[in-house]
């Protein structure tokens, strides 16, 4: 297998060389054999020796790269890989490159005071989660493989350690920029633009402006997994500019959640206090971000050109977003609609009802009937009925083909739901991955109904609001 350092040689002044550090007793537990095959990558065994031998080829090259980022706000310059290493990148059948990047492999320059360890809680956690996005079709960095040990690592508790591999065409994060910019070293920034255009937007390059057309292209595509992520009720819970990828793809899973009882301002990470990271506020919060990796395009951008680059956001969201909405309700994507759309999330949110189930169960009703059996579990009906009668009506009138059979492949019966992750956790940490692996399986076909994914279906408990740790 063939492991280049391309970024690492290109940027030298940006990472370190850093040797991964094992832990007793590792074992692989996860590996995923579709993402290996595609990058035709060792698989079991043969993998751990490649990274962990002493002459393992995998890692003889691995580095922490350097950046920093704006963390609930406030600019932290001291930020980089302080427990990831990319050990290179591998070029599947396109020709596209990928990462492959370690996690949890010990201390680097960019620790601070802290350990390079990761748990098995949050690295299952991701490894579920990334697969999950990307069979619902949502832009992710994706997990090769998981590994567990005997070591026990402090947390706010003593927690099993564990590592995990995950892959993404770069790790490049808003914030790489922004430590150029801030520390005021622009020739560097300035190989870092050029790296990014020659070696991941090479499109942009053609362009008249490539700064401009690379600053459109993140604003872009950023927005559009934030239109996936509002549409499919996904919560990333930490969204600080060193956990946004300028390839607009979902990464560095900390505290996130699916919403399950549909609440527009749930907050699942337990120290956002202010509720920052909320589900309503991650368009707004994007743009934010993109405001601050804008700043530092300024040698390179007129203000009016930074601003029409950032203006591209919102009617791009909006667009996306309800373009994703309607199809899912069977609706044409018009202004008409739009109303309805809104009446429908007010009923969810109401009534407390369980986002995904009640897109399921609007995508498998018959616009025919006069009632639905989704009005039982509304407790104003008569609000209901009214703005059923409406729906339904704009639902036959629609142009869209509106077959059940079309809307439940675009109406998840499965995802990730806290509870299912939590007995995952609780099994694997006692050595058992057998529920974990039934939850892949369920994960990797979220719109079939069928007995693999039955068992995954139902809503956790509305009484317990979830709330999770950001130390992992
Ligand atoms: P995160 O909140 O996971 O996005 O991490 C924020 C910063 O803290 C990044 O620079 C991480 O590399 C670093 N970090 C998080 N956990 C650890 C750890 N256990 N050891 C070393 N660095 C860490
Ligand atoms: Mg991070
Ligand atoms: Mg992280």
């Amino acid at each position: 297998m063939l492991l280049s350092h391309k970024y690492a040689t290109a940027l030298p002044e940006t990472v370190s060389k850093v040797t991964p550090q094992t832990l007793d007793g590792i074992a692989l537990q996860l590996h995923n054999t579709d993402l290996a095959k595609q990058f035709n990558l060792p698989a079991g065994k043969e993998l751990m020796t490649a990274i962990f031998s002493p002459d393992g080829k995998l890692a003889a090259n691995a580095v922490a790269q350097k950046y920093g980022g704006h963390q609930f706000g406030h600019w932290n310059p001291q930020l980089g890989d302080g427990r990831g290493l990319l050990l290179g990148e591998v070029t599947d059948e396109n020709g596209q490159s990928f990462d492959l990047h370690l996690k949890g492999a010990g201390q680097t320059p960019y620790s601070r005071h802290a350990d390079g360890r990761a748990v098995l809680r949050s690295t299952l956690r991701e490894y579920i989660a990334s697969e999950a996005l990307h069979h619902l079709g949502i832009p992710t960095s994706r997990a090769l493989c998981l590994m567990t040990s005997q070591h026990s690592i402090l947390r706010e508790q003593l927690e099993p350690g564990a590592m995990m591999i995950r892959m993404a065409p770069s790790h490049l994060r808003f914030g790489h920029f922004e430590y150029y910019f801030h520390s005021r070293q622009p020739d560097i920034l300035d190989k870092l633009m050029n790296y990014t255009l020659a070696n991941h937007l090479p499109e942009c390059r053609q362009q008249a402006n490539p700064h401009k057309a690379l600053l459109t292209a993140i604003t872009l595509r950023t927005a559009r997994m934030i239109a996936l992520w509002q549409a499919h009720g996904f919560v990333h819970g930490v969204m600080n500019t060193d956990n946004m990828s300028i390839h607009g793809i979902t990464f560095d899973y900390g505290p996130y959640a699916f919403l399950e009882h549909f609440k527009s301002d749930a907050v699942f990470n337990h120290s956002d206090y202010e509720g920052r990271y909320a589900f309503d506020r991650q368009p707004g919060i994007a743009l934010w971000n993109l405001n601050a990796l804008a700043h530092t395009f300024t040698d390179y951008l007129s203000t009016d050109d930074i601003r029409a680059c950032l203006a591209r956001f919102e009617p791009t969201f909006l667009s996306q977003y309800r373009h994703q909405m309607f199809s899912r309700m069977g609706l044409d994507d018009n202004d008409d609609n739009e109303p309805c759309l809104q009446q429908w999330l007010a009923l969810l949110e109401q009534n407390t009802l369980d986002y995904t189930h009640s897109f399921r169960q609007l995508a498998t009703a018959d616009p025919n009937e006069k009632h639905t059996p989704l009005r039982d579990h509304v407790i104003d009906r008569e609000a209901f009925d009214n703005w059923w009668q409406n729906y339904r009506q704009r639902r036959i009138s629609s142009s869209q083909d509106k077959s059940k059979q079309l809307l439940t492949t675009l109406n998840p019966a499965v995802i990730p739901r806290t509870h299912y992750l939590q007995n995952a956790i609780d099994a694997a940490e006692q050595g058992d991955f057998g529920p974990a692996e039934a939850l892949i399986a369920a994960i990797k076909q979220p719109f079939e109904d069928n007995p693999a994914t039955r068992d995954f279906q139902q809503p956790g408990k509305q009484s317990s609001e979830v709330s999770l740790s950001c130390s992992s």
